[in-house]
């Protein structure tokens, strides 16, 4: 006889939120073993589409996450406009978000297991999420995801959810604002002075942001997403820069290095830079020196 553990807890959580607790209950008995019970709720819960039932199987298999609803009835609002969200599964149509989700975790794994054995520290950087609680909103629109409390929030209708390289780095991003948040809030601490002083010094004005931006993602008519006044937040510059530095990495190993490294654009990235490197990626950085130049494209 097994007792509910943590873990069943969990799987409840995440795969029945949306219904009466007893509907799970009668199809999964708590008092089976974690695995099977978590296992069972998948079964049950993407019965009804045989193929988008595999793919949540293997996305639990594979990595221990699991793939349930998000009950939050809104995410507050996006440059002032409410947005109404209701649970969702990735069935149907839908089902392809899960096959770009596993794809996206064995890319994380392939590039940190580079990543780990040069380091010269441990790197404290977690690449999965508890759970996925997945949602939409309808119509495309924001949030395309969120990160807290170990879950990842999805929206099926989410405007970066469109092909699994923006799944990825959406993901990704998301994957931060966990590490952040177990690490007690880190970006606030490591990088709020040097953030609010790009604030400060760029004002409105967008190209400034534009130096001091470490991804492209920015708010429809408006500037760089971590920058912009709807959504200006220390949190997302820091999940943005430890997304350029997963896409700094990616490139190095595959011979195609970013030019020119983020690190080199200016002393403010420089410091946030070393500081991501110092507290979550073991003190690695295979970017070169910003006084080397890029060296010569390969085979030329
Ligand atoms: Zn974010």
């Amino acid at each position: 006889m097994h007792r509910p553990s943590r873990d069943h807890g969990r799987a409840i959580r995440a795969l029945c939120a949306d219904l009466t607790p007893d509907a799970c209950t009668t199809a999964c008995p708590p008092t089976l073993p974690a695995r099977e019970h978590a296992q069972c709720l998948i079964d049950f819960r993407f019965a009804d589409d045989s193929e988008a039932l595999d793919l949540a199987r293997a996305l639990y298999a594979r990595t221990g996450v699991l793939p349930g609803v998000d009950t939050t009835t809104s995410h507050g609002t996006y440059g002032g406009t409410p947005i109404a969200t209701q649970p969702a599964l990735p069935v149907g149509d839908d089902r392809q978000h899960l096959a770009w989700l596993i794809a996206s975790f064995e890319r994380y794994e392939q590039v940190f297991a580079i990543l780990v054995a040069r380091a010269p520290r441990p790197i404290d950087f977690r690449l999965r999420p508890d759970a996925f609680g997945f949602f939409r909103t309808g119509t495309q629109a924001y949030p395309s995801a969120w990160g807290q409390g170990g879950v990842v929030g999805y929206n099926l209708d989410g405007p970066l959810h469109t092909n699994e390289r923006d799944v990825l780095e959406t993901i990704f991003h998301e994957l931060f604002h966990l590490n952040d948040e177990r690490r007690g809030g880190w970006s606030a601490s490591a990088l709020g002075e040097l953030f609010e002083g790009i604030v400060r010094r760029c004002g409105r004005d967008d190209g400034c942001f534009g130096d001091f931006a470490p991804h492209d993602t920015r708010v429809p008519n408006g500037t760089y997403y971590p920058f912009d006044e709807a959504t200006r937040d220390v949190r997302e510059y820091a999940a943005e820069l430890a997304l350029r530095y997963f896409r700094e990495h990616e490139a190095i190993l595959d011979g195609t290095p970013l030019e020119p490294p983020f690190k080199c654009g200016s002393e403010e990235n420089r410091v946030a830079w070393e500081r991501l490197v110092e507290d979550f990626f073991g003190g690695l950085d295979l970017s070169r020196d910003c006084a080397a130049g890029p060296s010569a494209p390969r085979g030329s």
